[in-house]
């Protein structure tokens, strides 16, 4: 297999965590004999700073090209002055919208060496593994009309059926590897969006008979997500509803140095940490690269089917997280504190080692 992967390091720390997570991602290839070639392009304020812009047009044409364009983060204080369109946050939003990336994926699953670090209880948290499927180009956020003035401010909720029916049908496809629930989550004893949204779920339902769909209002997700996270496997929502979850499912089960997260339209894919440029740590080599390994091994699991080496990367890092070795940001008493370059490296050892385990049947996953 061939894959053609656009690196997109971006801004502050984006590019030390982007290393470890192409290291990886080589490490992967060449197990699983997969040819990946890879091109790197800027974004953001470095490409401010040398074109003028923060997303070029050569930058894109290179994301149209390829398979999966795995991104670092951008943004920093030197551009933030800038008018809005010239931020380097801006290429993002743009990126997302000429990739047409509809949908985000950002993953609850807890790593068994992580659980006593998080804020809940073990005994609430253990087994924790689900995903939130949020709708990412509709919805309140792009809404018309929209506004405000001296006396009022408004904002407009719809969704036309087509942009239900295609992130619905998202939610079954990949419910049908995982657990096979999805929970729709709405607030449809109050929006007529809602109900809309639901009858529309429910229609696309009914071509996935073997998938169990439930649907919950969105303040009771809240709760039950701190309550019983166990309980759900895809939750599927809307914007502004999945904007909210899924903060909520990432920081239960990690720290924002170890949340990815999947952009996915009809045909690219983006995959990125959830955290930021982190300028306050940036060139210090002390930024955690989990969050970004993770991303890529969410890009072999759904741009490239392949689940085993998604599973291996995971098992890699619940072993170094086992062992004890922390990045700044997870650092805790008792354990190693490490850099970005030893925590890639120690992933790196640590895949190899349970790869030759697995092949010799001492380790499965
Ligand atoms: P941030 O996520 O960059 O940092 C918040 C805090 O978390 C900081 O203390 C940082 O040091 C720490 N942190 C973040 N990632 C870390 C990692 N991998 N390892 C260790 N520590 C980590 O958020 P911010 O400070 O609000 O924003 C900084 C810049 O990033 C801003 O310009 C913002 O607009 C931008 N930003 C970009 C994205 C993106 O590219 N997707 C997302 C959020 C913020």
């Amino acid at each position: 297999m061939t894959a053609k992967i656009t690196l997109l390091p971006g801004d502050g720390i984006g590019n030390e965590i982007i290393e470890g997570a192409v290291k990886v991602t080589k490490a992967v290839a060449e197990k699983f004999d997969m040819t990946l070639q890879f091109e790197e392009r800027l974004i953001g304020g470095c490409s401010y700073d040398k074109y003028g812009k923060p997303l070029t047009e050569d930058t894109l044409q290179t994301c149209y090209d390829s398979d999966a364009v795995l991104l670092g983060a951008v943004g920093g204080y030197k551009w933030e002055a800038l008018p809005h369109h010239l931020k380097p946050e801006a290429a993002l939003l743009d990126l997302r919208k000429k990739l047409e990336l509809f949908i985000n994926i950002r993953p609850s699953k807890i790593f068994p060496a992580f659980v006593n670090d998080s804020s809940l209880k073990k005994e609430v948290l253990e087994g924790t593994d689900f995903i939130v499927l949020r709708e990412l180009t509709g919805g309140i956020y792009f809404g018309e009309p929209r506004g405000y003035d001296k006396d009022k401010g408004w904002n407009t909720m719809s969704y036309t059926r087509p942009e239900v029916e295609r992130i619905a049908r998202k939610a079954f496809e990949l419910a049908k590897n995982r657990s096979r629930k999805v929970t729709s989550v709405d607030k449809a004893n109050v929006l007529e969006v809602s109900q809309f949204w639901r009858e529309i779920v429910s229609e696309v339902h009914k071509d996935y008979p073997d998938i169990e769909l439930s649907n919950m209002y969105v303040d009771n997700a809240a709760m039950q997500i701190v309550r019983n996270p166990r309980q759900f496997d895809v939750i599927l929502t809307s914007n502004m509803f999945g904007d909210i979850l899924s903060d909520i499912g990432g920081m239960i089960t990690g720290s924002l140095g170890m949340l990815p997260s999947a952009s996915l339209g009809e045909k690219y894919a983006l995959y990125e940490p959830v955290h930021g440029s982190a300028p306050d740590i940036a060139g210090q080599n002390k930024a955690n690269p989990i969050a970004a390994i993770s991303s890529a091994a969410m890009m072999f699991d759904i741009s490239f089917q392949m689940t085993k080496a998604a599973e291996l990367i995971d098992a890699a890092i619940e072993r170094t997280l086992k062992q004890g070795k922390r990045t700044v940001d997870i650092h805790s008493e008792g354990c190693e504190l490490v850099s970005t370059q030893q925590m890639t490296d120690a992933i790196l050892t640590n895949f190899e080692e349970i790869y030759n385990e697995q092949a010799l049947g001492v380790f499965t996953l």
